[in-house]
């Protein structure tokens, strides 16, 4: 006769010492982490359920039917419920709690006739695995159809929870059908027979990796908002000056290589002291925002639009020359300072425009010929762009005055 090297039992409590450890550190994980990460204490909740559960299955026939059974698989049920309204929650999404509440309690209440009632290994296997199956099939549809999907194939947290979603769904899926075609004659759950082997050591792989899958997505999500906020002004939401530089640096780098020149426009709201003067630093900050936001919009995909410093904005402008440069200068004169917002008061920009050509030693000498270029424009009477001395202006009128 054949002997098995694992059993059951043996898969179902190491699974539950594994989900255990995993949980403990996923606790850690979340009370540690300097952002919040949205929906990880669910995620951390479901791995604690999963412990409990695999630990009062791995108890049947030591502790009471009501433990192992109703609460054992109940638990476990729930817990994979929470990963579910954990990645809800991730997406920015509501869970519908109400008819994944009802499944769980018809669930359990089934596990519970099946066991008080009317003894059924079979029609337990059929619930438990059938509702965990069409979790987890939820679950990874939920990743899959998220319309940030592609981004997040190049992330490994993702691409690590719904890859095991996928194995767990597959399991539960077989052995349902399993239950559902043959009859399981003397088998219990933790019977010592290939398929419950199976079974169970597959299971505590998938709930490890997927824990292991969570924690990488919370480690990723952290990570990408802190470099995030390395690289923001916290205000209006442009790239900061080090990121500016760091953009300067690579254009230039490229345009070495290429040839092709690349342009730099200097912007500077004129009289910004009297706007906060007038209407208080509150406003001031909003205009900043508004202008912004408003350049952003202006400028192609590929150009760069950063807060040089205080109301100065700089925009690099790729594949740029010069007189390319001075229409898209233009367009930001006279569209940018455009307001809708009453609250907001009326004001215009100047604009020194400077082409980086390969007789310039590093970034900052086309940083100062473009702030040359601005500091011509103030002195020209505002509200202008200039470029390298000969003055283009283009009155816009004052919105709001
Ligand atoms: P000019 O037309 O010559 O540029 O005059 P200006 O008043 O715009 O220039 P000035 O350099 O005299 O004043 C800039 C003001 O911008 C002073 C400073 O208090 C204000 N400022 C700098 N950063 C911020 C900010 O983040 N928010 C607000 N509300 N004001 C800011
Ligand atoms: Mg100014
Ligand atoms: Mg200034």
């Amino acid at each position: 006769m054949y002997t098995y090297a694992l059993d059951p039992r043996t898969t179902v409590l190491l699974g539950s010492i594994t989900s255990g450890l995993m949980a403990i550190f996923l606790s850690l994980l979340a009370r540690a982490t300097p952002l919040p990460v949205p929906g990880l204490w669910n995620w951390v909740a479901g791995a604690w359920l999963v412990f409990g559960g695999l630990a009062m299955l791995g108890l049947r026939d030591w502790i009471t039917h009501l433990a192992t059974i109703t609460v054992g698989n109940g638990a476990g049920m729930l817990g994979y419920i929470l990963w579910l309204a954990g990645t809800h929650q991730y997406l920015g999404q509501r869970i519908r709690w109400a008819p994944w509440l009802l499944a769980w309690v018809l669930a359990t209440a089934g596990v519970s006739w099946f066991i008080f009632v009317e003894p059924s290994f079979r029609m337990r296997v059929v619930i438990v695995a059938g509702l965990c199956c069409f979790v987890s099939a939820r679950h990874a549809l939920l990743w899959l159809r998220h319309p940030r999907a592609e981004r997040f194939g190049s992330a490994l947290g993702v691409s690590l929870v719904v890859g095991w979603l996928l194995v767990h769904c597959t399991v539960y899926g077989l052995r349902t059908l399993h239950a559902a075609w043959y009859p399981q004659g003397q088998t219990g759950l933790l019977t010592p027979d290939t398929i419950q082997v199976i079974y169970t050591g597959s299971l505590a792989i998938c709930n490890l990796m997927l824990v292991i899958g969570y924690a990488t997505i919370a480690y990723e999500h952290v990570r990408a908002r802190i470099e995030d906020k390395a690289i923001h002004d916290p205000l209006t939401g442009a790239l900061n000056r080090q990121a500016l530089m760091d953009s300067l640096q690579r254009e230039s780098a490229r345009s070495t290589r290429s040839g092709l020149p690349f342009s730099v426009a200097m912007i500077d709201v004129d009289h910004f002291k009297r706007i906060n003067d007038r209407h208080g630093h509150p406003v001031g900050d909003r205009v900043l925002v508004h202008l912004s936001r408003r350049m952003a919009a202006l400028v192609r995909p590929n150009d760069v639009v950063a807060r040089y410093g205080g109301e100065e904005f700089v925009v690099v402008m790729p594949e740029t020359t010069l007189g390319a440069a001075l229409q898209a200068g233009q367009r930001i004169l006279m569209n940018a300072v455009q307001v809708e917002d009453q609250a907001l008061p009326g004001f215009t920009i100047s604009i020194g425009l400077a082409q980086w050509s390969s007789a310039d030693t590093s970034v900052e000498t086309v940083i100062a010929r473009a702030d040359a270029a601005l500091y011509a424009a103030k002195a020209n009477g505002r509200n202008r762009v200039e470029v390298g001395g000969s003055a283009i202006s283009v009155e816009t009128p004052i919105a709001g005055s």
